[in-house]
């Protein structure tokens, strides 16, 4: 007998590179390439100002936080959880919504995050392979389960579900919580937010590090009703009430991002012109490229090998996303980058694919 017997033993997700190294091109983890909204520097400059509130403990409720959420999006404060990242918000929600000893559903090829949860804490699940185009059949998910999980757009296909589609999956299943994932929703696709109204088992997440450049501030959001709001918070305070630092760090930070709506489409709408732009060259390259409603691109290139390609760039320090897991091997996903980064890649890969 062996203190590690008592050890609760998982296989931790591995996230992408983050190479330390100066002068490379970072397409790898979803990043967005534009810095947060300008306000958030002066957000950061009034912390200095107020550093002696680090000797308190901060708002369990991230109330100015909520209220800038619920303004820019027009829903009830009590419709409304934070989080550190959705991440945080997402392990919240296994934990709370999938007490039950029927399998959760999740598609095979999707975030692979999902895995680890019920893996750490003990779910059943069951993955539904998606169909060879990498699509949803939604049909798939009216099995019994313990709930459903959508990333939509799903990662790392980059392709958007329908919201009709979403919507059938929700009300099929009225008796499971169904958590709809828009880590990239608004980069394309129509957010499922208006529908927590109408269904009471439906949880919308989102985050502010992709569309809003916040990835290292760790800020995720959930809407659902009043109810499973509720019960998502009983869970979260009886595990640790104090995940978000003070108004005047992490929250005043997200709220001059929510303040800024000009700065904010702008950004994206430059992300979504280069990745119409990136998706053209790489055809052009021979690659096919799924049509991506997010801020990266799925792709396999006709005739040469994916990690043949992913190995060659990183020799040239240009860092893309490889999985060498079964069914997208030979595949690719690259995260936009500004023009200039996406110009060094091309170049790079006209290189690699003449050689
Ligand atoms: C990036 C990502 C997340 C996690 O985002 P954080 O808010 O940074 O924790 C969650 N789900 C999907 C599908 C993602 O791609």
């Amino acid at each position: 007998m062996s203190w590690k017997d008592n050890t609760r033993k998982v296989t931790p997700y591995v996230p992408g590179e983050q190479p330390k190294a100066g002068d490379v091109v970072k397409l790898n983890t979803n990043e967005n390439p534009y810095p947060p909204a300008p306000g958030v520097a002066d957000a950061l400059r009034k912390l200095a100002d107020d550093y002696a509130i680090m000797r308190k403990y901060p708002d369990t409720n991230a109330t100015s936080l909520v209220d800038a959420l619920s303004e820019f999006y027009n829903v009830p404060s009590d419709n409304i959880f934070v989080g550190v990242g959705s991440d945080d918000v997402l392990a919240m929600s296994f934990l709370t919504f999938f007490d039950s000893d029927r399998p959760v559903l999740f598609p095979d090829i999707t975030y692979s995050f999902y895995e680890v949860w019920a893996e750490t804490f003990r779910i059943p699940y069951k993955t539904v392979a998606l169909k060879d185009d990498f699509t949803i059949d939604i049909k798939d998910y009216e099995q019994l389960n313990g709930g459903v999980v959508i990333a939509n757009p799903n990662a790392p296909t980059s392709i958007c579900l329908d919201i009709d589609s979403v919507e059938k999956i929700i009300s099929s299943n009225k008796d499971s919580v169904v958590i709809i994932d828009e880590a990239y929703i608004d980069f394309g696709g129509v957010s499922a937010l208006p529908l927590i109204d109408k269904y009471d088992n439906l949880l919308v997440v989102q985050t502010f590090s992709k569309s809003r450049s916040m990835a290292g501030a760790r800020i995720g959001v959930a809407f659902g009703s009043p109810d499973i709001i509720a019960s998502l918070k009983a869970v979260k305070f009886s595990i640790n009430s104090y995940t978000m630092s003070h108004d005047s760090i992490r929250i005043g930070a997200a709220a001059a991002s929510l303040n800024d709506r000009s700065y904010f489409t702008e950004t994206v709408d430059r992300i979504i012109n280069t990745r119409t732009e990136a998706t053209r060259r790489l055809t052009e390259m021979g690659f096919e490229v799924l049509e991506s409603s997010t801020n990266f691109l799925f792709a396999k290139h006709k005739t040469h090998k994916a990690v043949d390609i992913f190995n060659g760039l990183r020799d040239q320090n240009i860092y893309v996303r490889y999985f060498d897991k079964p069914r997208i091997n030979d595949h690719l996903r690259i995260t936009i980058g500004t023009p200039e980064e996406m110009d060094k890649l091309y170049s790079a890969l006209e290189e690699i694919l003449n050689r």
